[in-house]
């Protein structure tokens, strides 16, 4: 099927042929254009990465757009993935489509939403909306659901749950496109949505898959290739594709891994391979990654691999490092990246040969944990540069001979696993009847059924068919409401259930009961505490990625405990008494002492601890500080407004203000530059305000010849903060430290 036969308007054919360079479908994109997808049927398509959904969901989209006047919505499974789908769209703005991101801001009705065509979010946004019933989502014609796969995830998918069950309850009639990798229940998946199905294994490049050991690629096919073998198996198999002309993307279990990989590659070839690399082009880019790196170390360890054609990639490095990575491996100077396997999921990197180093991670409390077979397929997927390459390769690699055979049948022949619902569970259930009830989707145990019979989970717990099950679920629905009025975020009246305020704040917050349970038990220990307190309180979500505490770290944390034993407002599972005296496992207080590290490591942040320093003492890195500054931003204003809501001023007002510390990592005087001028961040508020530009006042009154001299200032940013510290000045907006969000509840 030709593009220049798609139904569609001209200018959207045109612009595929002209700009995208593409002429001619894939014969899955063919399939659902005949299912209908430009007719607004609802779809999903569950095909193998880089087979062309994302293509098909955007021509969806931008058609139902530009002929019908509605809204499209394209849901993703993370924050830093929107940000890259909305600058990959941006380019049909050009056709006059307008496309907006809104991720975070949980509190937000966002209206200003309304004037945009094209919404692009994360799924816990959407479901934020959904809570808010934003007036525009009338408009929506068409969501998009990216990677639904992720309904199997114990957080995310009773998210996409709870969103498909909203969109029904509201009366939307909007189509439904849900994007797939390869899984075993795809039809399952595609009754649920009440969507046509297009499934398909086929790829734009064929792919060979097999195993290596000793020298030799053992192909499932039966045939076997010879490695020349340079004593380490992941060197061979790169070099062996480099010198073939061919990348490679391996795929490891760790950050540290990824980095020591790539250090072995980039010494054998500027040893002995300098010829097959571009050394002068290299140095440039490399430069580039150390000025785009906010933390030097890192960016000058990546710099140094880079100079010998070789990357590490993971989630702590810089959004600009990670793209200029990007960018040079597509662009063919870059031969190898190593990253961790949760690049597998996100970002469209296509190379010649993709080795699995390792099909075992290290899961915190479980403890090493094989990888499922969808993760091994999305990685394999990424073999094959279509154009390029005349096939793809995936490479597993095995330890011993046994393993050969283990690998090739668990791995490449075996059944890629089926997405099972986790909505039922009391802790995901309690949070999404919450949500249903204080968002006015249900307000009677029966609507709550009702609510719960449009998830996955009542469709595989088999609900639908047998009333004896039906009653059971009832049941347990009851105890989870029960919960949450002893809570005291639902009350009973007659035969309806309503959210008490609290309930409504914490729905408005997205805040789950259980963890609002922990922040109001905390809050109520004391009357006021120390920043450790406030910090180890705000860190008790389960959003917060926590840091590993290492043995040799264990006796530092204990003593950190003990020492501020009063102030912590959440104990750890064993008695002071027994920490003194040394009556415990390890093992009991590891994941306590991983919840302080956490905690002090946000503090140093918080106390303008160097980017160098944090990387160094806690291997965190610039990617990992804008996770944790996203959270903070969310959950420690959230503990904030509940205890303004509690009536707990003093809590309120020291969790105003460490709020912004932990957000933007300052101490109180540079609060007033970061939070009220744009493109100043922690560096450039530190050294205005060594240089006496302390307040956005100073700034008003400065001459730009000043502040274009100070460092991390050109003329340009100097007019710019001028000018803004002026208008916000002039119009009595300068947002002061000590009334942000005070006395909002209340
Ligand atoms: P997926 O969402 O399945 O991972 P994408 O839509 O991102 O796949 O497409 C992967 C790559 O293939 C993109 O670079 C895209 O422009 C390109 N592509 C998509 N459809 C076609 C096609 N019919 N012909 C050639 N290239 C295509």
């Amino acid at each position: 099927m030709r593009v220049a036969d798609l139904p569609l308007p001209d200018i959207l054919r045109d612009f595929v042929i002209r700009e995208r360079g593409i002429q001619e479908l894939y014969p899955p994109q063919e399939e659902a254009v005949r299912k209908g997808l430009f007719d607004g049927k609802s779809i999903v398509m569950c095909t193998s990465t880089a087979t062309g959904k994302t293509l098909m969901a955007e021509l969806a989209m931008i058609n139902a757009v530009l002929t019908k006047g509605v809204k499209a919505i394209l849901a993703v499974p993370l924050r830093a993935l929107a940000y890259e789908k909305a600058r990959d769209l941006r380019i049909y703005e050009k056709l006059g489509v307008r496309i907006a991101v809104t991720t975070g801001e949980y509190d937000k009705e966002d209206a200003w939403l309304m004037n945009y065509d094209i919404v692009v979010t994360t799924y816990e946004k959407l479901d934020s909306l959904l809570r808010h019933k934003a007036e525009w989502l009338r408009q929506v014609g068409v969501l998009v659901i990216d990677e639904i796969h992720y309904i199997d995830d114990d957080k995310r998918g009773p998210t996409i749950e709870s969103i498909i069950a909203k969109v029904k309850a509201l009366g939307l009639s909007t189509q439904l496109l849900a994007l797939s990798a390869t899984i075993g229940n795809a039809e399952e998946i595609a009754n649920y949505l009440d969507a046509d199905l297009v499934v398909s294994d086929w790829r734009p490049v064929k792919l060979k898959e097999g195993v290596y050991y000793d020298g030799v690629i053992y192909y499932s096919d039966g045939s076997r290739a010879l490695i020349k073998d340079l004593g380490n198996p992941v060197l061979s198999l790169v070099m062996d594709t480099i010198v073939n002309g061919g990348q490679a993307l391996v795929f490891t279990n760790s950050r540290s891994n990824t980095v020591k990989l790539a250090q072995q590659i980039a010494h054998y070839i500027c040893n002995y391979g300098a010829k097959i690399i571009e050394p002068g082009t290299l140095m440039k880019i490399s430069n580039s990654i150390i000025e785009a790196s906010q933390s030097k170390l890192l960016g000058e360890e990546l710099a140094r691999v880079v100079k010998c054609g070789v990357a590490f990639h993971h989630a702590g490095l810089d959004m600009d490092a990670r793209s200029i990575v990007e960018n040079s491996f597509r662009d063919r100077l870059i031969k190898a990246v190593v990253a961790t396997t949760t690049l597998a999921a996100g970002v469209n990197l296509p190379a010649r040969r993709v080795i699995i180093h390792e099909y075992r991670r290290y899961e915190p409390g479980i403890g090493m944990e094989e990888l499922p077979v969808m993760e091994y397929k999305q990685m394999a997927g990424r073999a094959g540069r279509p154009g390029l390459d005349p096939y793809g390769e995936a490479v597993l690699i095995a330890r011993s001979e046994d393993e050969i055979d283990y690998l090739i049948r668990n791995y490449i022949s075996a059944r890629v696993e089926d997405i099972r619902s986790k909505f039922l569970t009391d802790k995901n259930l309690a949070t999404h009847i919450l949500s249903a009830i204080a968002s006015g989707y249900a307000s009677s145990i029966d609507d709550v059924m009702r609510f719960v019979s449009s998830t996955l989970g009542y469709v595989q717990g088999g609900f639908q068919k047998n009333e004896f099950l039906r009653d059971l679920l009832k049941r347990k629905i009851d105890d989870v409401i029960n919960f949450l009025v002893e809570s005291g975020f639902l009350e009973r009246r007659n035969d309806n259930v309503v959210a008490t305020p609290l309930g409504s704040l914490l729905n408005n917050l997205y805040l789950d009961p259980y963890t609002a349970n922990t922040y109001i038990r905390g809050l109520k220990a004391r009357d006021e505490t120390n920043d450790l307190g406030y910090t180890h309180l705000i860190i008790q979500s389960p959003e917060v990625p926590r840091l590993r505490v290492r043995r040799n770290e264990f006796d530092d944390y204990l003593e950190l405990v003990l020492d501020n034993w009063d102030y912590l407002l959440i104990k750890p599972p064993i008695t002071r008494d027994e920490i003194e005296n040394g009556e415990f496992e390890d093992e009991e207080i590891e994941d306590y002492l991983s919840t302080v590290k956490t905690a002090v490591m946000l503090l140093d942040w918080a106390n303008e601890v160097s980017e160098d320093d944090l990387y160094k003492n806690y291997d965190v890195g610039p990617g990992d500080l804008r996770v944790y500054s996203d959270l903070m931003d969310w959950l420690a204003s959230a503990v904030a407004r509940l205890a303004g809501a509690l009536g707990m001023r003093r809590h309120e007002e020291r969790l105003n203000l460490l709020k912004w510390r932990l957000t933007y990592g300052v101490k109180d005087e540079l609060i007033e530059l970061v939070v009220n001028l744009e493109g100043v961040g922690r560096a450039r508020a530190r050294a205005l305000y060594n240089a006496g530009f302390k307040s956005v006042e100073d700034i008003a009154n400065a001459d730009p010849r000043v502040i274009s001299m100070i460092r991390g200032f050109g003329d340009k940013l100097a007019r710019s903060i001028i000018e803004q510290a002026r208008r916000l000045t002039k119009e009595g907006r300068v947002v002061k430290p000590s009334t942000i969000n005070l006395g909002k509840e209340g």
